[in-house]
């Protein structure tokens, strides 16, 4: 039998295979870690959106409201989504400043605010956890 010279041999295919699974390896952690920004980016514009409804509820009522979710009650927010995070889509922490507390007070958080051992990361690879704070700061706390 003739073989066709230009044939793939075995060999030559797993090695191939083996090319692209270590390429594919490679790019895995690069992958994620976009998609953790991306994560952390929707987060805080979430937060930022939140900021803006709770300043205005405040102007209103003279204190933030007892929950998040009063702010798409009272219609300060049209879309209930802005209330998760876009990493563990889970609701936000929330914990109203009390009026004239310190600009250092977390609102609203991925996570409860201070993260333990066994919470903190939600973002992963960053190692950070969305924040809001008193004065409308959004930050990646680690
Ligand atoms: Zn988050």
């Amino acid at each position: 039998m003739k073989r066709n010279p230009r044939a793939f041999t075995l060999i030559e295919l797993l090695v191939v295979i083996a090319i692209i699974a270590i390429l594919s390896a490679m790019m895995l952690p690069t992958a994620s870690t976009l998609n953790d920004r991306a994560n952390v980016t929707t987060c805080q514009a979430h937060l930022q959106q939140i900021w803006l409804a709770l300043r205005i509820y405040y102007e209103d009522e003279g204190a933030y409201p007892p929950a998040l979710q009063t702010l798409v009650t009272h219609r300060y927010l049209d879309d209930d989504a802005l209330l998760l995070c876009s990493k563990t889509g889970r609701p936000f922490a929330y914990r109203p400043a009390p009026s004239g507390s310190d600009h250092t007070w977390v609102i609203a958080s991925c996570i409860p605010y201070p993260p333990d051992k066994k919470t903190r990361r939600p973002h992963g690879f960053g190692a950070v956890v969305v924040t809001l704070r008193t004065g409308g700061t959004v930050t990646a706390a680690r």
